[in-house]
C-alpha cells in the first residue's frame, strides 16, 4: 500500500483481509463485511451569519447491525469524506463486537470546519443535518454520539430536532448528551478511563511501573484531554501534549490543568509555561514510556514508526497508525494496543447511557466506571489471550476476535430472502 496516498478505507480492508484470513473466513461473509450495508450522503444548505447560503456535504454509513442497533459518533472536520467514513464506520463494527456489546457499527461526518463557524451556523449545520438522516436514525435503529469536532451540545441539538420531528422526546437517540439531558455520568471521561485501564493492564504484563510513568498524548480534545487528566491523577508524568497547532513539551512533567487553562484563555497548548513548542511529529518520537495518539489517522507511518521510542503505544484515536507503521512497531518490540481495543470505553458508557435511557434510570459515576471497568479488563484479557493464541500481536488478535464475532452472527441469522 503506496503510504503517502494512504486512504483509511483501504487500511480498515486491508486489515478485514487479514482478519478473514487467519480465521480462514467463508469467503462469501467476507464479501459482505467489505461493504457498508447503509450509504446516505446529503447535501445541506445552511445559511452564514453573513445571510450567504453554503452547501455542506454530509454522510451516515451503515456497516452491520449483525450484532444490534448501528452505533456510530458524528465527526466535523474539513477533511472528512465517504472513504474516512465508510472506514470509521467498519471499526465501530469491530471496536463493539470486541467490547462483546450489543451493537452494530456506523459513522456520520460532515465535511465543514467548525473552528471556522459561529454556535449559530453550527447549530443550524446541525439540526440540518439531522433531519435529512432522520429515516436511518432512531433509538432501535441507530444511535449517533460525538466525534472529532462535536460534543455534548451537537447531540443536544441533534436530540432536540429528532425530537421535534416526531412529537416526543426522544433522549436514546443520541448519547453523549449533555447529563441533565440524560447524559451518562463518566460519558466524558469514558474513552480515556478505558486507555487508563488497558495500559494499566499492560503495565502489569510488561514490567513497566505505572506511577510515574512518562506519557506523551498527542490531541488535546475530549479524549486527549481527559486521557491528561486520568494519568496524570494515576501518578504518571505528563511530559507532551498537542493539538492541531502543534504541541509542548516538558521532560519533567506538566501540570495538565494548568494546560486547559492556558488553552482556554489563549485557544492552544502553544507557549504554555515551564514547556518548550515541538511539532506533532517531534511529539510521536519522543523518549517517554506510554504515548497515546488521541487525534486523527494515519500519525505513525513507515516514515516514523522507526523513531517512536515508547515501550507501549495505546491508540486512544481511531487508525493513527498504518499497517507499514504497525508492523515497523511490532518489530520493534513495541507494545500496540490497537483502536478497537483501547478506545472502546467510549461506546462502551454509550451503551450504559442508552440503556439507562430505555429504562429512565440514571447510574452513579461508580456504578458507570465499575461496569466500564469490567467491560474493559475482560476485552483486554480476550485479546491478550487470542494474541498469545495465535502468536499474533495484540491488532491482529483484536480484529480476530471482532470479526470472528460478527462472522459468527451473520452465519447464525442466515441470508433473507
Ligand atoms: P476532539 O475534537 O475533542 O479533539 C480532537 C483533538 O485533535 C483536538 O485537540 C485537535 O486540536 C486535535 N487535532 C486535530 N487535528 C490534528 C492534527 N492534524 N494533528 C494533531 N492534532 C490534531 O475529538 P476527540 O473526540 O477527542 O477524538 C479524538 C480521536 O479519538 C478521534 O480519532 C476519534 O475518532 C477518537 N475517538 C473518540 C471517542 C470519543 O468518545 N470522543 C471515542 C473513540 C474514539
Amino acid at each position: 500500500m503506496a503510504e503517502e496516498t494512504i486512504n483509511p478505507l483501504d487500511v480498515a480492508l486491508h486489515q478485514l483481509a487479514m482478519a478473514a484470513e487467519m480465521l480462514n473466513l467463508d469467503p462469501g461473509i467476507h464479501e459482505i463485511l467489505k461493504y457498508p450495508k447503509r450509504v446516505l450522503i446529503v447535501a445541506m444548505p445552511v445559511r452564514m451569519d453573513d445571510g450567504e447560503i453554503k452547501v455542506f456535504t454530509g454522510y451516515r454509513v451503515q456497516h452491520t447491525d449483525a450484532m444490534g442497533p448501528y452505533k456510530g459518533g458524528i465527526r466535523y472536520h474539513p477533511k472528512v469524506d465517504l472513504d474516512e467514513v465508510k472506514a470509521l464506520a467498519m471499526w465501530m463494527t469491530w471496536k463493539c463486537a470486541v467490547a462483546d456489546i450489543p451493537y452494530g457499527g456506523a459513522k456520520g461526518g460532515v465535511c465543514c470546519d467548525p473552528r471556522e463557524m459561529s454556535m449559530g451556523e453550527l447549530e443550524r449545520l446541525t439540526r440540518r443535518y439531522t433531519s435529512m438522516i432522520i429515516q436511518l436514525i432512531g433509538p432501535y435503529s441507530d444511535v449517533p454520539a460525538p466525534d472529532v469536532y462535536t460534543d455534548a451540545q451537537t447531540m443536544a441539538w441533534l436530540m432536540d430536532t429528532y425530537s421535534q420531528i416526531k412529537g416526543y422526546l426522544v433522549p436514546e437517540v443520541v448519547t453523549g448528551k449533555p447529563l441533565h439531558l440524560g447524559g451518562s455520568e463518566g460519558r466524558e471521561e469514558a474513552t480515556a478511563r478505558g486507555v487508563l485501564f488497558c495500559v494499566k493492564e499492560a503495565c502489569k504484563d510488561l514490567g513497566i511501573r505505572f506511577r510515574g510513568a512518562t506519557v506523551a498524548i498527542q490531541g488535546f480534545g475530549k479524549v486527549g484531554w481527559n486521557a491528561a487528566k486520568l494519568f496524570h491523577e494515576g501518578g504518571c508524568k505528563i511530559i507532551a501534549v498537542s493539538d492541531s497547532n502543534g504541541g509542548i513539551y516538558n521532560p519533567r512533567a506538566m501540570n495538565p490543568l494548568e494546560v486547559f487553562e492556558h488553552k482556554r484563555k489563549t485557544g492552544s497548548v502553544l507557549e504554555c509555561e515551564g514547556c518548550k513548542n515541538v511539532t506533532n511529529q517531534e511529539l510521536l518520537e519522543l523518549e517517554c514510556d506510554i504515548l497515546i495518539p488521541a487525534a486523527m489517522e494515519n500519525q505513525i507511518t513507515k516514515a516514523n514508526a522507526g523513531n517512536v521510542k515508547a515501550n507501549v503505544v495505546a491508540e486512544a484515536a481511531n487508525g493513527p497508525t498504518t499497517p507499514d507503521g504497525g508492523k515497523i512497531l511490532h518489530e520493534k518490540g513495541i507494545f500496540v494496543i490497537p483502536d478497537i481495543l483501547a478506545n472502546s470505553g467510549g461506546v462502551t458508557v454509550s451503551y450504559f447511557e442508552w440503556v439507562q435511557n430505555l429504562h429512565r434510570e440514571h447510574w452513579t459515576k461508580e456504578e458507570v466506571n465499575n461496569k466500564l471497568k469490567d467491560i474493559i479488563i475482560r476485552a483486554y484479557r480476550n485479546v491478550l489471550g487470542a494474541s498469545k493464541k495465535y502468536e499474533t500481536d495484540m491488532r491482529a488478535a483484536a480484529l480476530m476476535l471482532g470479526v470472528g464475532r460478527v462472522a459468527d452472527a451473520i452465519r447464525s441469522l442466515g441470508l433473507w430472502p
